[in-house]
C-alpha cells in the first residue's frame, strides 16, 4: 500500500536520551526547558522572530482570532481543511467565503474587496499546499480597509519567498505539527508573530491568560505543548531538512513523468519560492480519459492512496452551506478545483518503485 504520507519519526535512541532529561528534571509540561529549546530552534530554522508552541494547529487559529480582537465577519477561503472555518465559527464569528485563484488554490485577491462589509474585521487566508498567497495584494487591501490578516500556514512549514519566511507575512501565522504534516510533534502547532508584544499575547493565550501567580490578564485557553512532544520535536527537527529534500526528489520526478499528459494539469512552480513539497496536487480535467473519481478508484484498487484534498469544499458542510457566500455561483473556481484534484502520495520514504507504481496508474 502506498499512502499519501507517512509521519517523520524521530530517531528512537536520540529521543530516549532527551526523555531521560525530562525524567531527571521531573518537569513534564508548563513550558519546561525542552519546550523553550524547541521554540528557539524552530525560530532559527524557520527564520522567524517569534514563535509560540501550541498543543495542536487548531488552537493557535482560535488564539490568533482572539488576540487580534477580530469581530463580526472574517473573509476566508473554502478550499482548505475544515479547521480553518471552524476556528472562525467556534469564535462566534461569521466566515465570508471568497473564491480562489485557479493557479495557486489560494484566496483570489481580486474577489476580496467585493466581499468586505462594515462588519468585516479580518482576512483569514491559507497558503494551501504550502503555496504562498499573494501576500502583497492582501496586505494592501487589508491596510486600505483596516483589516487584520491571519495566515493559516499549516501547510507552509519552512516555505520561503524571495529568501524570507512566508510566516512573517500578515499579523500572525499559524502552523500545525500534526502527524500528517512535513514536521510533526505527533500533535502540535505554533503561532508565529512579528513583535514582542504579540509574542507575549500568544504566550498568555495558551496558558489561561495567566501572567504570574496573582495576575490573569486575558481569557486564554489551555493549549500548551508538553515536554514529551517538545522532545519528540527537537529530535524530529534534525531530520526535517533531509525529509524535505526527499520530498523534492519525488516532486521533481512526478513533474517530469506526468508532464504533457492530456487532461492532467500540474500547478506551476512559483518563482522565488522555496517550497517544502508538502503536497503534490494534480487536477484531472475533462479531456482526461476518465473522470477524477474513476482515476481515484483505479489508483486505490492498485494500492495507491491519493487524497482528494480539498473535496468536498467546506461550504458543502453544515453550518456553512446555508451562508450566502457559500453559494456555488460565488465559488466556481474552488468548486472546479475540488472536483478535479487528487493529491498524490509524497513523503520522505517514498521509493522509486512506489513512484513508478503511482505514475503507471495515471499515464495512458
Ligand atoms: C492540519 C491543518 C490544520 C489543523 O491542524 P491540527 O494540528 O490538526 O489541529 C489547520 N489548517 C489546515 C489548513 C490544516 O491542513
Amino acid at each position: 500500500m502506498i499512502k499519501v504520507t507517512t509521519p517523520l519519526l524521530p530517531d528512537l535512541d536520540e529521543l530516549h536520551g532527551l526523555l531521560k532529561e525530562v525524567w531527571q528534571s521531573e518537569m513534564i509540561t508548563n513550558c519546561g526547558p525542552l519546550h523553550e529549546r524547541l521554540e528557539q530552534e524552530l525560530a532559527d530554522y524557520l527564520k522567524v522572530p517569534y514563535i509560540s508552541l501550541y498543543a495542536n494547529g487548531t488552537l493557535p487559529l482560535l488564539a490568533a482570532i482572539r488576540m487580534s480582537g477580530v469581530t463580526g465577519e472574517v473573509i476566508t477561503t473554502p478550499y482548505t481543511f475544515i479547521a480553518t472555518s471552524h476556528a472562525i465559527w467556534w469564535s462566534g464569528l461569521k466566515p465570508v467565503f471568497v473564491d480562489v485563484d485557479p493557479s495557486t488554490g489560494c484566496i483570489d485577491p481580486d474577489k476580496i474587496e467585493q466581499a468586505i462589509t462594515p462588519n468585516t474585521t479580518a482576512i483569514l487566508a491559507v497558503h494551501v499546499y504550502g503555496t504562498p498567497c499573494d501576500t502583497a495584494r492582501i496586505a494592501e487591501i487589508a491596510e486600505r480597509h483596516h483589516l487584520k490578516v491571519i495566515y493559516d500556514a499549516a501547510h507552509a512549514f519552512g516555505v520561503e519567498k524571495d529568501g524570507r519566511s512566508i510566516l512573517t507575512e500578515g499579523d500572525v501565522s499559524t502552523l500545525s505539527f500534526h502527524a500528517t504534516k512535513v514536521f510533526n510533534t505527533i500533535e502540535g502547532g505554533a503561532l508565529v508573530t512579528n513583535g514582542e508584544e504579540m509574542k507575549k499575547k500568544a504566550d498568555l493565550m495558551r496558558n489561561f491568560g495567566i501572567e504570574d501567580e496573582v495576575t490573569v490578564s486575558a481569557v486564554g485557553i489551555n493549549s500548551k505543548m508538553d515536554e514529551m512532544r517538545a522532545a519528540y520535536g527537537l529530535v524530529a527537527l534534525r531530520k526535517v531538512e533531509e525529509a524535505i529534500e526527499n520530498r523534492r526528489r519525488v516532486a521533481m520526478h512526478y513533474r517530469e513523468a506526468l508532464a504533457g499528459i492530456d487532461g492532467i494539469r500540474i500547478p506551476e512552480e512559483q518563482k522565488g519560492v522555496k517550497s517544502n513539497y508538502s503536497y503534490f496536487p494534480i487536477y484531472v480535467e475533462d479531456s482526461y480519459r476518465m473522470s477524477r473519481d474513476q482515476l481515484y478508484e483505479k489508483m486505490k484498487a492498485a494500492g495507491v492512496y491519493g487524497r482528494r484534498y480539498f473535496y468536498p469544499l467546506i461550504t458543502e458542510f453544515e453550518p456553512y452551506s446555508t451562508l450566502p457566500s457559500a453559494a456555488c455561483g460565488n465559488l466556481p473556481v474552488a468548486h472546479s478545483l475540488a472536483e478535479s484534484v487528487i493529491c498524490l502520495p509524497i513523503h520522505h520514504k517514498l521509493t522509486d518503485m512506489d513512484m513508478e507504481t503511482v505514475i503507471k496508474q495515471i499515464k495512458p
